[in-house]
């Protein structure tokens, strides 16, 4: 059985390779509640889930690592966020005939990005083409034009749990080509039903028992939105005070849905008038003058 929502880091001994395994479930059904997705927008949503799970390892300190498409094809919207703290949420927009298969004939042309956003400090974006025929070949091309770290993954996703793993050259020891082609080629022999069937240690197992690999233990990873009133506040008052007046005039009130964990926000017309005060500051002389 696998461990339910969780990520595990491992590394192996001798060679210059580092991994990490993910298995989501609670966290990708509360995604699936929210939102009924097309099979096959379904399962590349869950496979960007897990990627992001897995990616956000990566983040050596507070903050959040987000991946976003925006394309011309039937899926022309996915973002997905994963914190430091392995939060996770994500969503997707299609519109028309959507095909079987085919990330090529789902996406169209398009851009994927990814954002990595410390708590403190500076902001860093990579932007790449959707160029490969998979969803994890998209994401190691991104790794091979942005950091030139040799990267690959196996992703896997249906309607209960979403599953995955990643392999990554360890950047602090020393290149060892023929240790990355042989770790890669078993992995290959992975089938999709192994990813979400069998647990980090049994997927070790079948895959490298030859090899001396440590497991790190298993985090928790959990569905969680960080939206709030603030938030929200902020993107109303960058829509402009005319469009605002202008819902309110014909609606009574300015309503908003996060789009990600659904939660409803209200704001009435002393609300909305309070959006557009500059500060409390100038309210302040403003009356006394
Ligand atoms: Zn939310």
């Amino acid at each position: 059985m696998p461990e339910h929502d969780s990520l595990r880091r491992f590394i192996f001994e001798k060679l210059p390779v580092q991994g990490r395994h993910v298995h989501l479930d609670a966290s990708w059904r509360a995604v699936l509640e929210r939102q009924e997705y097309p099979t096959p927008v379904r399962a590349l949503l869950g496979k960007a889930m897990v990627a992001m799970a897995l990616l956000s390892a990566t983040l050596k300190f507070d903050g959040a690592i987000t991946l976003q498409i925006r394309s011309n094809g039937p899926v022309h919207l996915l973002v997905v966020q994963c914190s430091s703290r392995l939060s996770l949420r994500g969503l997707a927009r299609w519109h028309g005939d959507l095909p079987d298969s085919g990330l090529q004939k789902l996406l169209g042309d398009g851009r994927l990005a990814i954002t990595i956003e410390p708590t403190n400090g500076e902001r860093y974006q990579g932007i790449v083409p959707l160029e490969g025929e998979t969803f994890a070949a998209c994401l190691e091309s991104y790794f091979q034009r942005s950091e030139q770290l040799p990267t690959r993954l196996w992703l896997t996703a249906d309607h209960e749990c979403a599953a995955g793993m990643l392999l990554q050259v360890m950047p602090e020891r020393e290149r060892n080509p023929d240790a990355w082609q042989h770790v890669t080629v078993l992995a290959d022999t992975i089938s999709g039903k192994e990813l979400k069937t069998l647990s980090a240690e049994q997927l070790l197992q079948r895959l490298y028992h030859e090899e001396d690999v440590r497991l790190f233990e298993a985090a928790p990873v959990a569905f969680r939105c960080q939206c709030s009133r603030e938030r929200i506040e902020a993107t109303l008052r960058s829509l402009g005070a005319e469009e605002m007046h202008s819902i309110l005039c014909e609606h009574g009130k300015v309503h908003v849905d996060c789009e990600f964990c659904g939660r409803g926000y209200d704001f009435d017309a002393v609300d909305v008038q309070t959006l557009f005060i500059p500060d409390a500051q100038s309210v302040h002389s403003g009356a006394r003058h």
